[in-house]
Order: C-alpha cells, then structure tokens, then sequence
C-alpha cells in the first residue's frame, strides 16, 4: 500500500474499545487512505504489582466494533512475536519520563517507547494517532521521535469523556457504582483549576490546594499527585505566565483503581 502511495495512519491500543479509542480511529480514517488498528496489553508496562493479568480483554467485541468502523487492518501480534525468548532492547526517554507518572510507575514508560517503536517498525506509519488522555505518555513518544528521527508525525486526539466528564478508560470498568459517581472528582477537581485560572489566579500552590480540598469528602480517593506543568516541556511550575500554556494533571485512586485525567489551560 506504500508503495501504491497510500498513506498509512496507525492507532495503538490495548483493547477493550470505547469512544475514546474511536474518535483516534475515526481521525486517522479522515486523514489517511489506510487505517491500521493494534491490539497488544503490553507487559512491560505494567509493573509487577500492577493489573496486567487483570487487565480487560474482549477481542471479540473489539473486532466487531473495528469493522463496522471501517478499519482495514488490525495487528493482534502475541506476546511472543514481540518479546522473543532472548529480547534485550529498550528505548528509554530521559528527563519527561522521571515525574509525575514517571515517579509512580518508574518502568511504565520504557515499556511504552519499546512497544511503541516496535510497532511503528512492524507497522511503518505515515501518521499515529495518539489520545490527550494520556498526555504525559504523548510528551514521552513525541520526544522519542524527534530524538530517534523517525518518519511518522504523531496526531494527537482530544480527551472523549462520559456526560458527567469521566475520562472514558478501560480501567473504568473496574469501578463499582458509588466508585464510579466518586470518579467524577477528578474532572470536578480540574475544572476547579480552570475556573480559578481563568478568573486571574496564578499561584499554583493556592490552585492545587483548592483541587486537593475536593477529595478530602471522598473516601474512596486517594491521591497520587495533582501538578501544573509547562505543555511543551512537561516542567513542573510554581507560579503561572500569562500566554503560556499548562497541563493540569491528576492521577488519583478510587478504590483500587487508578486514574489518570489532565486538562490544558492557558494563563
Ligand atoms: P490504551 O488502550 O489505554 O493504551 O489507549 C490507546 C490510545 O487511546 C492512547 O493513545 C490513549 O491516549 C487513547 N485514549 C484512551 N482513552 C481516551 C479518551 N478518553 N479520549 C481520547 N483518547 C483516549
């Protein structure tokens, strides 16, 4: 199909398919003549005590869901296909990957970058569709392609949320009823910090006071960390600048399971 000069657009996934995995889908279908969807729960980004073997998995239903979408590949590659008996090469990304996630799954994002570039090798995309939702994980891949001069222009994709703003995720599965009403805290928290941005405040310490006072009434939720980043280098700051750009990241526990949600806001 390259050769045939098509352009290639290629979604990564771990399956379990929602909304927000289609919105990438249906972005590369606009822009590329070929879409390619994979499926791999990638072991070596989950830590041992972390939920891989829990992990939901529904081919199944994926398959179905991607061919009435239109997609005109999809890569179920094993486990063994990727990590062969003697596998011994990682890719790892230095200074974005040391905070915030980074910190609280110090392997996570080597599993990631090798994952990601094995499939673009096997895959050879002219574009990859990537979600906001994950936008530390999106800062790691774009700096691995600058780094690595690989020929693929990473698309990044708005976060699709539920109608109360629950970032939709696979994980969200794992939430019982009171869980899943308690998980909307965390969107709640970040449109605390948009709103208290927009009406002037720039003191960062205030802002993540006012979000962290959110979850105090929520017994369920256990923060990991709440921080404001520069966009473009991931840098955690202090006090904002008028005309820059932000993240407003939060990762927090319901129950046992993790969450991750972030929005971008300019000063
Ligand atoms: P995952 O299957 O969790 O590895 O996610 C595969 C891709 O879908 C990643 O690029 C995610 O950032 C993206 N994604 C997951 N949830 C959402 C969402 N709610 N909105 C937009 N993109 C998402």
């Amino acid at each position: 199909m390259k050769k045939a000069g098509k352009t290639i657009g290629f979604v990564p996934t771990m399956g379990y398919l929602h909304e927000g995995h289609l919105s990438l889908v249906r972005h590369s279908k606009k822009k590329c003549d070929v879409t390619v969807v994979s499926i791999f729960v990638n072991p070596t980004q989950f830590s041992p005590s972390e939920d891989f073997n829990g992990y939901p998995r529904d081919l199944e239903r994926d398959s179905k869901i991607l061919e009435s979408e239109g997609v005109d590949f999809l890569y179920l590659p094993s486990k063994e296909e990727i990590y062969h008996q003697n596998f011994q090469t990682y890719v790892n990304v230095e200074f974005v990957t040391k905070s915030l996630e980074g910190e609280f799954r110090p392997t996570h994002f080597r599993g990631v970058t090798t994952i990601v570039l094995i499939l673009f090798n096997c895959v050879q995309p002219d574009f990859a569709f990537f979600g906001q939702k994950d936008a530390q994980q999106l800062a790691v891949i774009k700096q691995m392609v600058k780094d690595l001069k690989l020929r693929v222009e990473i698309v990044t994709c708005p976060i699709v949320r539920e109608r109360d703003g629950l970032a939709m995720s696979s994980r969200n599965v794992y939430l019982s009823t009171t869980e899943r009403k308690d998980a909307t805290v965390l969107y709640k928290s970040l449109q605390t910090a948009k709103n208290l941005i927009s009406s002037g405040e720039r003191k960062v310490s205030f802002i993540l006071s006012e979000m962290d006072d959110l979850y105090s009434s929520i017994s369920s939720a256990q923060i990991d960390y709440i921080k404001i980043v520069e966009a473009c280098t991931f840098e955690i700051v202090d006090e904002l600048m008028v005309d820059k750009e932000y993240f407003v990241l939060v990762a927090c526990r319901i129950g046992k399971t993790r969450l991750i949600d972030n929005i971008i806001i300019s000063a």
